[in-house]
């Protein structure tokens, strides 16, 4: 590798980087004191060459693991053949893609998008145009359903239907149409729907709520309430998919086949932004020339890589992976006796642990583990998530549990 070009980044402390993030960068973060420069599989190393594991896969998208060497080959390939030609022009990789993500989901056609918060505004467009053209809803009249401490994304058009003052604050005026409903309450969702509802959007489990996992049948309610009433269900996948619960999709659990399905993050293996609205031919036949669209979207180089991401989560059987290990890490995580633990929550290898928020905080508890070499990020200031690369092995776990282990005890003795 050319040493020349990345030496002088190496070549600051991790004091001067952080100190300079800080002088050039918008405060739109507030990341923990760590500086990352290389990462393998499960495992990071920061620029003093102290190893971590990440136990937060970058909000899943790196369910591969770190320069996963087969799908780093794809990208190597793909870049030095065609990387980007627009859909002005068909490319070759396209459709392989495409026909993968339709076949996975169950699902008809597909549109791709880069990152998450597009595919969700694609899926906006597609149940409101699928509302006013195929169900007949008076033009500018359709509603669409959604649930109370939601994340879709943080575009204007997605943190209107959100209900986190810290989302939206200064950033109004909102888009209308959007109803919000509590999160695992079935009764609620039949009554807010009205003739002009066109769709309910949601997460099969929370994620950035804090890994909230509904009551079960819940899912499986809201598809039959759907159906009774020709409304459409798009459930979003971008962080559940894909693995990350033990299913491809996790709205399996429930055997629930939606209208659409999101996906993102992890599609793009860990490495470039691929994200999808994948659906029924009913919804996706909407799109028309011209009604749609993005520069990057459908490239040949996120093409190959969401290709390859998809066949290596079969290859690999890490769906099975996912609920073994989840398991494993949810009973050895249960069994830590710690006062400020108060629920551990979670499906396969995605585990929300919440804190007392009385006895200590969740980024607390993430800054012991960052000192000992575990990753986590809080999500609001009560939850410690653990969602490791679906790569990862008994042996990988057992090591980040001994170090959660001593943090969590070090409270204890406190
Ligand atoms: C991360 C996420 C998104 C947004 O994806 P971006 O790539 O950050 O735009 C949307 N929905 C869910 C459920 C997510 O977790």
């Amino acid at each position: 590798m050319n040493q020349s070009k990345t030496a002088p980044f190496s070549a600051l402390t991790a004091a001067e980087v952080v100190g300079l993030e800080h002088r050039w960068s918008a405060r739109n973060y507030s990341p923990l004191p760590v500086v990352l420069n290389r990462g393998e599989g499960v495992w990071l190393w920061d620029v003093d060459g102290k190893k971590y594991m990440d136990m937060m896969s970058a909000y899943s998208a790196v369910s591969f693991g770190h320069c996963n060497p087969r799908i780093l080959a794809t990208l190597v390939d793909q870049a030095s053949k065609l990387a980007l030609c627009s859909r002005a022009y068909h490319n070759d990789v396209l459709s392989h893609f495409l026909e993968k993500l339709c076949k996975i989901t169950g699902l008809d056609l597909a549109i791709p998008m880069n990152t998450g918060a597009e595919a969700v505004e694609t899926a906006i467009k597609a149940v409101r145009r699928w509302g006013y053209m195929i169900k007949k809803i008076p033009e500018n009249q359709a509603e669409i359903i959604v649930c109370s401490h939601n994340f879709h994304g943080r575009t204007v058009g997605i943190i209107s239907f959100s209900s986190e003052p810290d989302y939206k604050k200064g950033f109004g005026p909102f888009l209308p149409g959007f109803k919000h409903v509590p999160f695992g309450d079935a009764k609620a969702l039949e009554q807010a729907i009205t003739p002009h509802t066109c769709a309910v959007i949601t997460e099969p489990i929370q994620g950035e709520a804090g890994i909230v996992v509904p009551p079960k049948g819940w899912l499986k309610d809201v598809e039959k309430i759907c159906h009774k009433n020709n409304v459409l269900l798009v459930v979003d996948e971008i962080q559940s998919g894909l693995g990350r619960t033990g299913k491809i999709l996790a709205c399996e659990h429930e055997n629930v086949k939606p209208d659409g399905v999101l996906l993102g993050k992890a599609l793009g293996g860990g490495c470039f932004p691929v994200s999808a609205l994948v659906g029924s031919e009913e919804l996706m036949s909407v799109f028309t020339p011209g009604s749609h669209g993005s520069t990057f979207a459908g490239n040949p180089l996120g093409s190959a890589i969401g290709l390859r991401s998809l066949e290596l989560l079969e290859e690999e059987r890490l769906c099975e992976r996912s609920i073994e290990l989840g398991n494993y890490l949810m009973k050895q995580l249960q069994q830590i006796e710690s006062p400020i633990v108060k629920k551990i929550r979670g499906m396969g290898l995605w585990i929300g642990m919440e804190i007392h928020h009385d006895k200590a905080s969740a980024r607390w508890v993430c800054e012991e583990m960052a000192k000992l070499g575990v990753l986590s990020k809080e999500t609001h200031e009560t939850v410690v998530r653990f969602a490791p690369p679906l790569i990862v092995t008994k042996d990988e776990l057992d090591w980040s549990l001994q170090r959660i282990r001593q943090v969590l005890e070090m409270r204890t003795l406190k």
